[in-house]
């Protein structure tokens, strides 16, 4: 019998959030949401909770909460601040959370969903960055599913089922390249905040819209795809392909490769995230192939946006390095966003941030917290 997913959406009000409930109005047979979060966008979050008929809630901005509590319907459980959030994956009867918040805020309720023995749908791609080992191992150990909503993760994912991993040569990550890919290097520097936003093909939040531009957002997915699909990083490669269509690919012993192809619509991963292993007919709107002019790929210029090999570093050398390098680069995002600092600048903090930084290895949570907050310091511009 097909199973109705119900659904705890962590982030409900930002871009992911939002097609998630898109998603479940498209397929309510298979898709019910049972629980919102978000940090402060009260009318948004009121109006959700009016739509979708959740009885829990949280809101991690007290101001924001008090301000939602008598606009909310009395039999409406309202948890807050981020220590409401895990109470508030506690309290849910949702048998899958789905975590689309931006930054680490998302990993104690991702842990707290583990322990209760809820399956993850992962869009925080900050997640497994930095806690990637500890969130695997602990949902090993409760037999919890781990599901990609990041669109390439969610297409490797795809890719590799039914595969033998023994198999398994290279993982190629797909990247637009973003609104830079042909900008000269020795203008990078002249970037503008408003320029940094237009993302060429994805509609997506602020702070992975500019991830994308540097390509931070590829290395964090190089590490995520690390721990999601147990490969070295010696087996992770980046192809830059500028309309968004091939989503990623795997190459096996045969040089065969198994590519997965959509429309640009994080809805498609959300879905499948969701109803897998099944497939489900819906609204989405399917490719045609006459109409797609050409697929086009090419190398990432990594000289002139040295992210790519500032995260191979991190995700090669483990322990505590990549959420260092994931608070260095959020950081240096709220800079450039708030006109405080150059886009150069961004890899830079990083690159400054990481070198003076003494790695280690297996670390627990209260170590990679402590690292986080150390490089958080030490990145302040
Ligand atoms: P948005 O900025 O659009 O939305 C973020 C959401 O998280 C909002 O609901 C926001 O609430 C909430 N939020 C932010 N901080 C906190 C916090 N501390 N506690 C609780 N809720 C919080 O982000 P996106 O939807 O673009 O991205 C979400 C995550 O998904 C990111 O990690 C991103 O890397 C990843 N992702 C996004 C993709 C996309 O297409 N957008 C693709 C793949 C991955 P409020 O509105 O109140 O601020």
């Amino acid at each position: 019998m097909a199973i109705r997913r119900k659904v705890l959406l962590l982030g409900s009000t930002g871009s992911i959030g939002t097609s998630a409930l898109k998603v479940a109005e498209d397929i309510p047979e298979r898709m019910e949401i049972v629980g919102l979060a978000a940090a402060r966008s009260v009318e948004a979050l009121v109006e959700q909770v009016r739509k979708t008929g959740v009885k829990q809630v949280a809101l991690t901005d007290e101001a924001a909460a008090a301000k939602a509590r008598p606009l909310l319907p009395s039999d409406v459980t309202l948890h807050v601040g981020s220590q409401g959030l895990v109470d508030l994956v506690r309290a849910s009867d949702a048998d899958m959370v789905l975590v689309a918040i931006v930054g680490v805020a998302g990993l104690a309720p991702a842990l707290a969903a583990i322990e209760e023995g809820k399956h993850l749908a992962v869009a925080s791609k900050e997640i497994l960055v930095m806690a990637g080992e500890a969130v695997m191992e602990a949902a090993r150990r409760k037999g919890v599913k781990i599901l990609p909503v990041d669109s390439e993760h969610n297409a490797i994912f795809q890719c590799l089922e039914g595969q033998r991993s023994s198999d398994v040569r290279r993982l190629l990550i797909t990247a637009s390249g973003g609104p830079f890919r042909q900008l000269p290097a020795d203008q990078l520097p002249q970037v503008t905040v408003a320029q940094a936003l237009k993302h060429p093909t994805w509609s997506m939040g602020r702070k992975i819209t500019i991830d994308s531009a540097t390509l931070f957002n590829k290395g964090l997915e190089m590490i995520e795809a690390r721990w999601l699909f147990d490969v070295p990083m010696s087996q992770i490669e980046v192809v830059v392909h500028p309309q968004s269509i091939v989503h990623s690919m795997v190459e096996f012993m045969d040089h065969s490769v198994i590519a997965q192809l959509s429309h640009s619509d994080m809805c498609f991963p959300i879905q499948y995230a969701v109803t897998w292993p099944d497939r489900v007919p819906n609204n989405l709107r399917p490719l045609d192939f006459a109409k797609l002019a050409s697929l086009h790929f090419e190398a990432p210029r990594t000289q002139d946006f040295p992210a790519l090999d500032l995260a191979r570093h991190a995700g090669e050398v483990g322990g505590t390095l990549p959420a260092v390098l994931n608070a260095a680069n959020e950081v240096a995002v709220e800079a450039f966003l708030s006109e405080r600092t150059s886009f150069p600048a961004i890899w830079q903090t990083v690159a400054r941030v990481m070198e003076k930084h003494q790695v280690i290895q297996h670390p627990d949570l209260g170590t990679l917290i402590e690292a986080d907050a150390w490089a958080r310091r030490e990145a302040t511009i």
